[in-house]
């Protein structure tokens, strides 16, 4: 057989010459809407890499984007790594701090920076190493040579020349909910790969007949690898830019039939979907990642709007995807109810992923059982998952001896290869001696209707070790003693040790730079408040927008 080189320039070249008339839709800042097909695309991302080469950028050279889901984001998507060098996407919504030394540690020797992200840029480019900046915003101040004068005067690259699949292609960092963000390097054979696994009809099904949207931002864990799977499968695709003022407008006006995003996104998303649910007919599926989707909000989308939703789990360090959700030929005959149970799930390894789950002995890890009960340390491997962070030698802590991954996950897996993440390890509340799933009592909790947000944390206890509380946003306001409503809501699927010693009512839980649920940002929050002793008795009932209960 051929040494075939798995390069991104194969998809770029494929996307180009198969799928040329396919668009890509923008959303920009002034409401309108940009598009152009492919053809232009690959036009403009030859004349982008000769650009970038007059720059001094050499194979294995990192280069930074500071960029919302927007065309010219694309483009650097496939220009950079396509001459060799490597894509670096910042995540925009990090403090000044972390990012000057994120630019510091990836030694980013030049930035592109988005038309909507150019002040708070440079409110702190006078901190980061990098000072070869290029600017979309042709107004910007310092823009010598802003974008697209960049590209017109460029010559177009005669031809690609990635010599070794295994080069990087890209770096990025883990959106640091738990810690500090890490690095992950991948290469152009694990992301062409990641590619392939990923379009597999069940797990993200991309046909050439879909319009893709992927809301989770370009910063974020590669945006799922939506960028390359949507042009591989020659799919249109749908930018909405940085914030788009309405999702529902968008899906509605550019036909979108599969969208991507964190179950937040979602959750606010619904009450605009559902009053718009007949102009969003095409709309056929929702890949939803990145923490838990609720499952009354899996069950609110596919009763009251027919959306399938498809739960991914994965992590930056695994491309990122490692499961997906979607049901067997065996479950047709079970109920709705049933179902939504089981998609509810994180889902079964895709094609090319392996899991195991393991329990630490004195002498190394021994392997637990698949029986939807047993809860073990989630570990995996795969062709496109890391094997060391990016300038950190491998340590125990996230690696074994045997070369898996440990993803910091606690889970399940049932007989047929349903994993269900209990929670992080770090997250898991540990009371007198037994595990508490935070994820398993904010689910619970959600399905009351007066519950909008919920999220659940253990505090230090001097007799047990640790206790679960409950913080809470309400739905309404209401005179009724919510918290032994609540309680007993939990009671009737839970152990009494399992409830909550405490419910606190606030107006918001802070969310990550990529929208999940803040924890360590809430109990910092909860503890300046004086909220965390268990005596003290606060309940603000708000009135919040209306949630997909409402
Ligand atoms: P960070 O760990 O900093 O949040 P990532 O964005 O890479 O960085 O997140 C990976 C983690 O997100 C996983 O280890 C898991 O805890 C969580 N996660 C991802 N997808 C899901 C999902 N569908 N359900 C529950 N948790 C998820």
């Amino acid at each position: 057989m051929m040494n075939y080189p798995l390069t991104l320039a194969q998809i770029l070249e494929h996307a180009h010459r198969i799928h040329g008339d396919k668009q890509v839709t923008t959303l920009l800042p002034d409401g309108t809407l940009h598009r152009y097909n492919y053809i232009a695309l690959y036009e403009r991302v030859k004349r982008l890499a000769n650009a970038i080469t007059q720059f001094g950028i050499q194979r294995g050279d990192r280069v930074a984007t500071y960029a919302s889901n927007t065309y010219q984001h694309l483009e650097l998507y496939y220009a950079i790594p396509c001459i060799g060098a490597v894509l670096h996407p910042l995540n925009v919504r990090l403090s000044p701090l972390q990012l000057a030394q994120i630019v510091g540690e990836a030694e980013d020797k030049l930035i592109f920076v988005d038309s909507g992200f150019t002040a708070q840029f440079k409110a702190f480019q006078h901190k980061i190493a990098c000072q070869q900046v290029i600017y979309f915003d042709p107004t910007a101040a310092d823009a010598d040579v802003p974008y697209e004068r960049l590209l017109s005067e460029a010559t177009p690259v005669a031809s690609w020349d990635i010599r070794d699949e295994n080069w990087a292609m890209g770096l990025c960092y883990t959106s640091g909910t738990q810690g500090e963000p890490r690095g992950v390097l991948y290469t152009h054979r694990s992301m062409f790969l990641h590619t392939l696994a990923a379009n597999q009809a069940d797990v993200f099904g991309l046909t050439e007949a879909d319009v893709v949207l992927p809301l989770v931002p370009m910063f974020h864990a590669m945006a799922w690898g939506l960028p390359y799977a949507t042009m591989f499968a020659g799919a249109d695709m749908v930018l909405p830019g940085a914030k788009p003022p309405c999702i529902a407008n968008l899906i509605a006006e550019t036909g979108v039939t599969v969208a991507a995003g964190v179950p937040t996104v979602w959750a606010k998303a619904y009450p605009e979907l559902r009053k718009r649910r007949k102009d969003i007919g095409g709309l056929r599926r929702l890949i939803v990642g990145g923490e838990a989707m609720p499952l009354p909000l899996i069950e609110a989308y596919e009763k009251e709007l027919g959306v399938e939703i498809c739960h991914a789990w994965g992590m930056t360090e695994m491309s990122p995807t490692g499961t997906f959700s979607k049901l067997r030929g065996a479950h047709r005959s079970l109920s709705d109810a049933e179902k939504w149970r089981i998609k509810a799930k994180q889902g079964r390894p895709i094609p090319g992923v392996e899991l195991r789950l393991a329990a630490e002995t004195s002498n190394g890890f021994t392997e637990l059982p698949w029986d939807g009960k047993t809860i073990g340390e989630l570990q995996v491997r795969s062709p496109w998952t890391a094997n060391n962070y990016y300038k950190v030698k491998p340590t125990p802590e996230h690696f074994t001896t045997d070369k898996w991954l440990r993803t910091g996950d606690m889970a399940t897996i049932d007989a047929d290869g349903y994993m269900q993440i209990v929670d992080r390890a770090k997250a898991l509340i540990r009371s007198g001696g037994e595990s508490i799933s935070s994820i398993a009592l904010e689910t619970v909790l959600l399905k009351h209707p007066y519950v909008h947000e919920a999220a659940v944390v253990g505090i230090p206890d001097e007799k047990w070790g640790e206790r679960p509380f409950a913080v809470v946003v309400l739905t309404e306001q209401t005179t009724e003693n919510i918290s032994d409503i609540l309680r007993q809501q939990l009671a009737s699927e839970f152990p009494k040790f399992w409830i909550p010693d405490k419910f606190v009512f606030v107006d918001e839980i802070p969310k990550t730079s990529v929208g999940k649920s803040d924890k360590r940002a809430l109990l910092a929050q909860l503890a300046s408040q004086n909220l965390l002793d268990k005596s003290s008795t606060v309940c603000k009932n708000q009135i919040v927008e209306p949630a997909h209960k409402k």
